[in-house]
């Protein structure tokens, strides 16, 4: 997977989603790159300055506070796209754990069930027979899809758990006035949720299209 992502996707036929853009492997980790597209481009109204950075201090924080000392996988980057029309969230997770391209993944394997991200949800299932786009197989990845849908839904848990936005200050925040309030971030947090709730029930990433 060495290609860059995204400049090759079809950005008017995008739909809101959950997609999996991309995976680097180095070593014994794989990169995941997870494209949260909460906006439909040029139909919706993108994400606001303000909501997006309100989200952004929200939603990473909750990752972290999630993920937590969890050795097997680590929050990267969780953040806005520049066209303000998604989040990106990027986690490096443990190649042992993730062994997604040997096919032990797929309909039928078991979830780890030992691990702390194993335990409520079910495995996703191989669907969308025909797509056979590097994204397409990606996207049939059960126990990532799993992994990506257990950290966002707890996320959101945590996000309408929180009292206030963190973080926003002067000396952690280099632009603080653009903050906006926890009910902004509620809303927001509940078109994510939704957006996962689909994904769970198709049991598949969204899938890009890409141009011709
Ligand atoms: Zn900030």
């Amino acid at each position: 997977m060495k290609e860059s992502i995204t400049f090759d996707v079809d950005h008017v036929k995008l739909n809101p989603g959950i997609y999996f853009a991309k995976k680097q492997s180095m070593n014994e980790t794989d990169t995941i790159t997870i494209d949260i597209r909460m906006r439909k481009p040029y139909q919706d109204t993108p994400l606001t300055e303000s909501e997006a950075h309100t989200l952004e201090h929200c939603l990473a924080t909750a990752v972290r506070d999630y993920i937590g000392d969890n050795h097997d996988i680590r929050p990267i980057y969780i953040g806005p796209m520049g066209c303000m029309t998604g989040f990106y969230l990027v986690i490096q997770l443990n190649g042992k754990v993730f062994d997604s391209e040997t096919g032990k993944n797929d309909e039928g394997s078991k979830c780890d069930e030992s691990s702390k991200y194993g335990k409520d949800s079910k495995c996703g299932k191989s669907s969308q027979a025909g797509e056979d786009s590097k994204y397409g197989r990606l996207s049939k990845d059960g126990k990532v899809l799993h992994v990506v849908t257990d950290i966002l839904t707890n996320s959101v848990i945590g996000i309408n758990n929180m009292q206030e936005v963190p973080a926003k200050n002067k000396l952690m925040c280099g632009n603080y006035n653009t903050l906006g309030d926890m009910q902004m971030v509620r809303a927001l947090a509940g078109e994510i949720n939704a957006l996962v709730k689909e994904c769970q029930s198709k049991g598949a990433f969204d899938i890009y299209k890409l141009m011709k």
